[in-house]
């Protein structure tokens, strides 16, 4: 089965493909044709557009994903808008502004959260996965990025930043979310 990313990212692809594994018999190919308007209310809202504009362009079945960061005190902000929270795609300023945002707050529980929609010939599938853990107090570590330096994943005592790659990939709200669609994937259609 052909399945195409609605994502030129390179990277992502490579993501996907390792958790969908080697032996899927999905053949994995990236869409970068005309990005749609991301006028969505939820991650969810966002990645079903993509999906549809990519999936009509084609008629592959088609996969998209929009993901951000919500911090529980600030009602699931940054959210939809995680990329441009500082009114810029500036990953540095967007953690210091909601650092300074979340200054005095000792309630730090913030969310990871990855939608992912599905949409082919027979329909429209949605899978979500949630990263739990808190907003630390500053950045600390090198890997990984957007607000990385600052989460601090439930159970451990480091920020996303510090754990590597791999690890990373293999509890992120990314990973959650594709392990759901490669089980559908795998289910007899
Ligand atoms: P997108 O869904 O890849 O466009 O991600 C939207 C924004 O959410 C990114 O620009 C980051 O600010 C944030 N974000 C999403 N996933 C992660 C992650 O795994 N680590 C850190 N930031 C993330």
């Amino acid at each position: 089965m052909k399945i195409q990313l609605a994502t030129g990212n390179t990277h992502k692809i490579d993501e996907v493909r390792a958790i969908l594994g080697e032996n899927s018999g999905i053949e994995l190919v990236g869409y970068s044709g005309q990005e749609p308007i991301e006028n969505g209310v939820s991650f969810y809202e966002n990645a079903l557009i993509k999906a549809r504009s990519a999936f009509q362009a084609t008629k592959i079945p088609t996969i998209a994903d929009d993901s951000g960061l919500a911090v529980e005190v600030m009602g699931g902000a940054p959210g939809i808008l995680s990329a441009r929270w500082s009114g810029k795609k500036d990953d540095e300023q967007n953690r210091q502004l909601l650092l300074s945002q979340m200054r005095d707050m000792d309630h730090r529980e913030a969310s990871f959260i990855c939608s992912i929609a599905f949409v082919n010939n027979e329909g429209e599938h949605g899978f979500t996965g949630v990263w739990s853990g808190e907003l630390s107090r500053e950045p600390r570590g090198e890997g990984g990025f957007g607000y990385d330096p600052i989460f601090i994943p439930q159970g451990l005592e480091v920020t996303a930043a510090e754990l590597p790659a791999e690890v990373k990939n293999s509890m992120s709200h990314r990973f959650l979310a594709l392990s759901q669609l490669a089980e559908f994937l795998r289910r007899p259609q």
